[in-house]
């Protein structure tokens, strides 16, 4: 049975974060109900025989739509494809849009994973970044969330203006202790087009310097292990059995469809890309674009390296590249920076700090 996962874009925010370079738009309910329909239609556009083993409904903030307008494409969903019983079913939500209403509709609709937006629990580094919410309303939501779902995940950015690896363990614990399984750590990337670059322009934030950020990251991941999580790829931390799935079809290049706006999708090795804008997606024109063994080859060494799951050696020599011959897999392999079991390659998590330099040198 050949399976997929299906990723449905809500590019609509409240108000946008300060860091923010996502496709996301501050809209009327009256706009949002007009891409439901269009999200529909291309749901029932994309449909296949292979069966649903993951859902995830990311943004924006896929909290923001109602009742009646997550209904609609959820119903969407189960009317044209085949989904597992069991099928993770994620729902991304910001602290301020989640309520006990929602949580019930949500349950209803066989949604079986909250991944909440907390970013920090200091109460001036969120106003500072733009959030709508503090820290009183973050731990009350996820603790809310909790009384209806076991599957919780939260999301902290490493970087933030004064916040040490020490505050973050200290967030991380109190998450912890409120029943989250996951925990997504995220660097602060700072893009030309968001309000923070001006700000630190102008002198008015100074996030962590590249030390910094990354001797934060290594504090909090060291302390999230102690807490008996288990780093199953670079940013994303979970007790056993809590590893997002959906994701993991991401890392293994695994089948999947992204519905909405400037979405993705990889479907028996092509990919499809979707506009930024409603104008174009509303007139239907998605991008195919074909890929070449060199895209595919450096898609699986990257997606692999990042996981624990690690990359498959006959994947690669299947498409014609003996890892082994590249000039630099003798030496990591000798340095312990790359481990192998003669049928996968794994990069070991101590230098996940400098992954970026150790894949692209393995990359044909
Ligand atoms: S909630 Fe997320 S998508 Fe929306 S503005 Fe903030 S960072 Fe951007």
């Amino acid at each position: 049975m050949q399976e997929i996962s299906l990723y449905i874009h809500i590019p609509f925010c409240e108000r946008k974060c300060n860091y923010c370079a996502f496709v996301s738009y501050c809209v009327s309910k009256e706009k949002i109900d007009e891409y439901v329909e269009y999200l529909c239609r291309e749901i029932e556009k994309r449909k296949t025989d292979k069966v649903v083993k993951s859902i995830y409904f990311g943004g924006g903030t896929p909290s923001l739509l109602n009742g009646e307008q997550f209904e609609k494409i959820v119903k969407a969903i189960y009317d044209n494809f085949d989904v597992y019983d069991n099928a993770e079913f994620t729902i991304e939500a910001n602290p301020n849009s989640i309520t006990e209403e929602i949580l019930k509709k949500w349950k209803i609709l066989r949604v079986n994973r909250i991944s909440v937006g907390v970013q920090s629990l200091s109460d001036k580094s969120l106003k500072k970044i733009g959030r709508l919410h503090n820290k009183k309303m973050a731990l009350e939501k996820i603790k809310l969330a909790r009384h209806y779902f076991d599957n919780v995940s939260a999301d902290l950015i490493v970087g933030l203006e004064d916040e040490t690896g020490k505050d973050l363990r200290m967030y991380a614990r109190e998450l912890i202790a409120l029943g989250v399984k996951h925990i997504s750590c995220y660097l602060l990337e700072i893009y030309e087009n968001a309000p923070i670059y001006k700000m630190i322009q102008n002198g008015q934030y100074r996030p962590l310097d590249d030390d910094q950020t990354i001797d934060s990251f290594e504090k909090l991941s060291r302390g999230l292990v102690d807490m008996g999580l288990e780093r199953y790829e670079i940013s994303n931390f979970a007790y056993p059995g809590y590893e997002s799935k959906h994701n993991l079809n991401y890392w293994q290049r695994g089948d999947y469809l992204g519905f909405g706006v400037a979405s993705h999708s990889l479907v028996d090795g092509k990919r499809l890309e979707n506009p930024d804008t409603f104008e174009e997606y509303y007139a239907g024109k998605t991008k195919e674009i074909v890929l070449d063994k060199k895209d595919e080859i450096e898609e699986i060494i990257m997606l692999g390296l990042r996981c624990k799951i690690g990359v498959e050696i006959a994947k690669l020599e299947k498409l014609g590249y003996d890892i082994t011959q590249n000039e630099y897999y003798k030496d990591y392999v000798l340095q312990g920076i790359i481990t192998t079991d003669e049928q996968k390659l794994y990069l070991n998590p101590v230098f996940y700090h400098v992954s970026n330099t150790i894949i692209s040198n393995l990359l044909p």
